[in-house]
């Protein structure tokens, strides 16, 4: 429990984001590790859900499941309700101009691929390019990877600086006459830098190319936009945003999305099927093959009904004063270096400490009852970047305290006592 909670009747801010009744609303966070309270410093890998997507989810599967789209019985109806209500609210949370734009998928990772195989793979040919950047996760690396195999396409990749950003003038001069595709991360999930993503959106319109934006750690964090953004297609996954695993969403400008052919063949994507033809169902539903992920996309409308309950503004401002509070606690360890120091930074401090490897660092951590995340983070050219094998990343959700902060700054002065000897 922070000071501010055991602090007796304090004259009620309404600015100020009250941390300790938000913590109430997600059950987990009662839990003890290792005979500690559990501090969860891991939301950039999955966030936890709160009572109300838990409820929907039980409520769901108690009442009203049965399969989508098909039935004229009862709990059809209402699960249909159910799941196309979900995409009313995706649609609105990005503001999309129509919900035939949201396409469920499993996650980022498959929307990605989605993209690759749907729109990019019928148009690439032999010497065109798809330019990337060197802070990708490898969702948005290795689909493009393969589609390139597949076409003769060349993948291009924009370079990084020290700090862990991106110089848009040197992107923008990757963007030349055969870029067809241009796909990016609106946050970096390694490091934290916010990309520039307006404007490397904008130049690319300009110039005729299609663009993406990897939005997995942007949507937690932030109101995104996709019509103010201009992109034509953005990505993201629930897990990462309160909601169940397994269910995302891709945004596509309906425009392209109906010019591209279906993804995978099955049911539900059709309209009618003979031997010799099959019409494609009208969208989004052609790129919905097989039962979708009813319960997950519940789940989902649920996190973004919860999220637009909440102070969001003051949630944001919190997690701002987190990431401060972070670099402030762990700048003093000696032998501590911070990978990523980008001034427009979100959610999360990843960093490496001398002669502690990070997956020891993970463990005396779990010993304290701290989870964080060490490894690659699925951005293995960001480590090669750095030189390292490895960082440990703590990233932070709205329920997070100073407090937490403070013991991770504690714990990883212990593991460095313990492994890292008399460094520093
Ligand atoms: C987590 C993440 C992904 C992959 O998301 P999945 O939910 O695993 O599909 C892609 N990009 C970024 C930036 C991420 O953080």
């Amino acid at each position: 429990m922070s000071d501010a909670a055991r602090t007796p009747v304090r004259p009620a801010e309404p600015a100020a984001f009250d941390v300790e009744t938000m913590r109430r609303e997600f059950p987990v966070l009662a839990r003890r590790v290792h005979g500690h309270p559990l501090a969860y410093l891991d939301n950039g890998a999955s966030s936890q859900a709160p009572r109300r997507v838990i409820e929907a989810v039980d409520d769901y599967a108690r009442s009203h499941h049965a399969n989508v789209h098909r039935g004229v019985h009862t709990l059809s109806e209402e699960a249909t309700a159910r799941y196309e209500g979900a995409r009313d609210r995706v649609a609105r949370w990005l503001n999309a101009a129509s919900r035939t734009e949201i396409v469920f998928t499993r996650g980022t990772t498959e929307a990605v691929n989605l993209v690759a195989q749907s729109y990019a793979r019928p148009q690439l040919r032999a010497g065109d390019e798809v330019l990337i950047t060197h802070l990708e996760h490898h969702a948005n690396i290795v689909p493009w990877q393969m589609v390139c195999e597949q076409t003769g396409a060349k993948l291009v990749v924009a370079p990084i600086d020290e700090r862990g950003e991106l110089d848009p003038d040197a992107v923008e001069a990757l963007m030349g006459p055969r870029t067809r595709v241009f796909a990016c991360a609106h946050v970096s999930n390694a490091l934290g830098t916010v990309l520039p993503v307006e404007r490397l959106v904008a130049s690319a319109r300009a110039r005729g190319i299609a663009t993406l934006v990897d939005g997995a750690q942007a949507v937690p964090h932030g109101a995104v936009d996709v019509r103010a953004l201009g992109c034509d297609f953005y990505a993201f996954s629930g897990h990462k945003m309160y909601a169940p695993t397994g269910i995302g969403a891709l945004y596509g400008r309906e425009s392209m999305l109906e010019r591209m052919p279906p993804w995978q063949g099955g049911g539900d994507m059709i309209l009618t099927v003979s031997f010799e033809r099959t019409t494609y169902n009208a969208l989004p539903y052609k790129f919905e093959a097989g039962t979708p992920n009813i319960v997950g996309a519940v789940g989902l409308g649920a996190a973004i009904d919860f999220l637009g309950s909440i102070d969001l503004r003051g949630a944001h401002a919190h997690e701002a004063a987190l990431l401060e509070h972070a670099h402030a606690a762990l700048a003093p360890i000696p032998g501590l270096r911070l990978i990523g120091t980008a001034r427009r930074k979100l959610g999360l401090v990843s960093f490496v400490v001398d002669g502690v490897h990070p997956h020891d660092l993970g463990t005396v951590l779990d010993q304290d009852g701290i989870a964080i995340r060490t490894g690659h983070h699925c951005a293995m050219p960001v480590m090669d970047f750095f030189g390292i094998p490895a960082t440990a990343r703590a990233s932070f959700a709205f329920y997070n305290t100073f407090d937490e902060i403070d013991r991770l700054a504690v714990s990883v002065e212990r593991a460095r006592r313990l492994f890292g000897g008399d460094v520093g």
